[in-house]
């Protein structure tokens, strides 16, 4: 039999859990569906210095006080990829694991890392290849790796790399003068692997020995699995969250907006949990 719910969580980073804690301190039945570990991007911040209240917080520590909070109140979290919402009486969430039925829906599912478009990227993904040099940064201590980039933030992130690491290359853009920093102005070519881990980089024919190769080329937003009214495939919402769908509401970085932090996210996750209650209280 497929589990029902009055709202369904899609994506448990910061706004997610947000509106999940919220549903629940208003006893309305929420479960939430979740592709991969809780907290999102969250997971990928070394320190932040912006979260009133918070002097400094390391991004997994305030990603793991979230999802303690959310536990506490048993929240049931769902592990599985949705990749179809469909229409009906009520809505029918299809992961690639199951289907799960509800009323109304708040879809949290932020964004994703923008990939090189080579074919071996997938291959080597965890063999040399990241997209978080937070995450991984700590496994090519002493070692030498690329970034590939084309913002400011990739160019923050080599600088973090280049206090672990004994060579950080920057691929694509320049922007800082540290001693064990070099620069390309490329894109990359190719990637060589050996024995399943990444060699090296081409560029223009030149090849780079590396260790690890940091992906950072920005991110776009994950809404592929929902047919919405969107802007550059954001979705877009009122000011009370409420997407183009009826019972339908989005949150954080998903949505079309001017600022994208945990602090907005975490407001608009409010908002939309508040909405989704309203519906849901006024529907029956
Ligand atoms: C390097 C970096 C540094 C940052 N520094 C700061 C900072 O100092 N201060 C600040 O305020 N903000 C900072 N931000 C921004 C902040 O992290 C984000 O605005 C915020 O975390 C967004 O949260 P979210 O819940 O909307 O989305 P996300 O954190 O992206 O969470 C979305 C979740 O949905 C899941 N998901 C996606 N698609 C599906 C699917 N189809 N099925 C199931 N689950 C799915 C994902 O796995 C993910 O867990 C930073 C971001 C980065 C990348």
């Amino acid at each position: 039999m497929k589990s029902s719910f009055d709202v369904v969580v899609i994506g448990a980073g910061v706004a997610g859990m947000t509106a999940a804690i919220y549903l629940k301190r208003a006893n309305i039945s929420v479960a939430i569906i979740e592709s991969t570990a809780p907290g999102g991007q969250l997971n990928r911040i070394n320190n932040i210095d912006n979260y009133p209240g918070v002097l400094s917080i390391d991004g997994p520590s305030l990603a793991f006080n979230v999802f303690s909070q959310m536990q506490e109140l048993n929240v049931p979290y769902i592990y599985g990829n949705v990749v179809k919402i469909v229409k009906g009486k009520e809505y029918g969430i299809v992961t690639n694991k199951e289907e799960i039925l509800c009323k109304s829906i708040i879809i949290a599912t932020g964004r994703k890392p923008i990939e090189t478009g080579l074919d071996i990227e997938k291959k080597l993904l965890g063999n040399g290849i990241s997209y978080c040099s937070i995450c991984d940064g700590n496994l090519y201590k002493d070692k030498i790796v690329a970034v590939y980039t084309n913002n400011e933030e990739g160019i923050e992130e080599a600088k973090y790399l280049s206090n672990i690491c004994s060579k950080v290359y920057i691929v694509g853009v320049k922007g800082s003068n540290k001693n064990n920093i070099e620069y390309y102005d490329n894109k990359i070519d190719d990637i060589k692997e050996k024995d399943g881990r990444i060699e090296s980089i081409i560029l223009d024919n030149k090849n780079i020995k590396i260790d690890g190769l940091f992906v950072l080329l920005g991110s776009y937003p994950s809404t592929e699995f929902i047919d919405l009214k969107k802007h550059d495939d954001y979705i877009m919402v009122n000011q009370d969250m409420h997407t183009s769908e009826e019972g339908i509401y989005a949150c954080g970085d998903v949505i079309f907006k001017g600022l994208y932090q945990v602090s907005t996210a975490v407001g608009e996750a409010a908002t939309a949990a508040n909405s989704a209650i309203k519906y849901i209280n006024n529907r029956e």
